[in-house]
This record gives structure tokens, sequence and C-alpha cells, in this order.
């Protein structure tokens, strides 16, 4: 499954895409690391919902709460870190079968897209 999740808050759809891939929404609410390693955070878990591959919004049960939340002052990625994960994504979408080369995206992943690259032209650093 994509570590893809939706902010109830800003309505940010953000999501890790490999194990050291951090993405906070707009609005630093929640975020999601780790790739399929599914990590994610919170700073209230009623914000946090979980998109599944077919774009499914999960309602999450918390279990495992750590005791401080990684969002407090967590810098925000870099421009440098972002446009590498451009290029990650590059790399795996050019590691994909031709069939699945062919194959239709969705809006989800397009606005993953879009506000990554949002976020690299508004960052001034
Ligand atoms: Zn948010």
């Amino acid at each position: 499954m994509k570590n893809r999740a939706k902010c109830k808050l800003c309505q940010s759809i953000i999501e890790s895409f490999h194990s050291t891939d951090y993405v906070m929404c707009k609005c630093g609410e929640i975020a999601v690391d780790g790739g399929a390693g599914l990590k994610c955070y919170a700073k209230t878990w009623d914000n946090f919902i979980r998109i599944d591959d077919n774009g499914n919004e999960l309602i999450v049960t918390a279990t495992d709460i750590p005791d401080r939340s990684p969002l407090d002052g967590q810098a925000k990625p870099t421009r440098k870190e972002m446009i590498d994960m451009l290029d990650e994504m590059v790399k795996n979408i050019e590691r994909l079968p031709e069939a699945a080369l062919s194959s239709p995206i969705t809006h989800y992943d397009h606005l993953s897209l879009i506000l990554l690259l949002s976020s690299i032209l508004r960052s001034d650093d």
C-alpha cells in the first residue's frame, strides 16, 4: 500500500515515496515518512486520513503514538531535498515495466506532483 494521507484541516494529500521521503501537509498538521514503511505523524490524529491505493479515504485509529511529535521543531525539507524527491520520482517511473508506463495516473498522483513542484517553487533557499 502506498504511504499516502490527507489532512482534514488543509485538505492536502501527501505521499511518502521512499525510506527518507518525509512529507508534511501544507498546514503542518500531519506528515508521512518512510515510503512503504507507512510511517506517519499527526498533531491530532482526528485530522489524519489514510488514502488507500484506490483513492479511498480510511479513518485510522492511532495505537502507537510517539511521546513527542517529530513535527515539533522539524525543519521543512530544503529546496535541494525536494528536488532530490523529484529526481527519485523520475527514477521510480523509469524503472516501471513498459505496460505500466502506458497506464493512466490518478488525480491523487497528479496532485502529489503538483504539490511538490509548488513547494519547490515557493521555497526561497
Ligand atoms: Zn494540513
